[in-house]
């Protein structure tokens, strides 16, 4: 009775060793975010990935997350999160090899080297940076443009740090109900339709840059700009 009282309590103990790195795992994964635009006026998830097959061979949308300018049937300032978000992969969207591992990618469609980000986009931008910040643990100073990080105008050059500041500290709270639960619901969510086999296996490979992120939390090579 009691070997079999101690062993229960080791399996129990096994499993709560697991289920803490599982979790805190997913919580490294991410050590930055990069922000980018679509450089184009209509677009989505669907149009974007047809493109970079196309034109990269690449299987998937370069980034991890894409959210709306509503010039195609998804509404503006929703989030579609792409399966490089659902894998916790990496992104080729930058040259930049550490941050195509160790961030994750938000693309906002539109072309803002030509025009202003509208106000709507400026707060569904800001209000997903700080469900991410939050979701991952990722600094202030974690956040970059693709400019930052290889030779790009990307996300636009209507796009300033002194701008996604503002919008970070005063537009976030602006964003209304309805986009932010969107929002949430995109970036906590499983998708049903992967195989379960399948979820686990990718999923296992994101929580594995997790553990690097472990294991190395140092500092990134780059200084932001802040
Ligand atoms: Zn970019």
């Amino acid at each position: 009775m009691q070997k079999a009282s101690k062993f229960l309590g080791f399996v129990l103990a096994i499993f709560i060793i697991l289920a803490f790195f599982w979790l805190r795992f997913e919580r490294l994964r991410f050590d930055a975010i990069v922000i980018h635009h679509s450089a184009s006026t209509v677009d989505n998830y669907r149009t974007i990935a047809d493109y970079h097959l196309k034109e990269k061979g690449w299987r998937d949308a370069a980034y991890h997350l894409i959210i709306s300018n509503g010039s195609t049937e998804i509404p503006l300032g929703f989030l579609e999160a792409t399966r490089r978000y659902q894998y916790l992969s990496p992104s080729p969207a930058t040259k930049n090899m550490y941050y195509n591992l160790r961030a994750i990618h938000i693309c906002v469609v539109g072309n803002y080297d030509k025009r202003e980000m509208p106000v709507r986009l400026q707060e569904a931008l800001a209000d997903t940076i700080r469900q991410l910040q939050e979701k991952f643990g990722i600094a202030d100073d974690h956040i970059f443009f693709h400019r930052d990080c290889s030779s790009s105008s990307c996300p636009g050059s209507f796009i300033t740090k002194e701008k996604l500041q503002k919008w970070l500290t005063s537009e976030a709270d602006r964003c209304p109900k309805a986009v932010k639960i969107q929002h949430e619901k995109c970036i906590g969510t499983d998708w049903g339709w992967v195989s379960a086999a399948n979820r686990a296996l990718t999923r296992f490979s994101g929580r594995a840059f997790g553990f690097l992120g472990f294991l190395f939390p140092g500092s990134l090579p780059f200084q932001p700009i802040a």
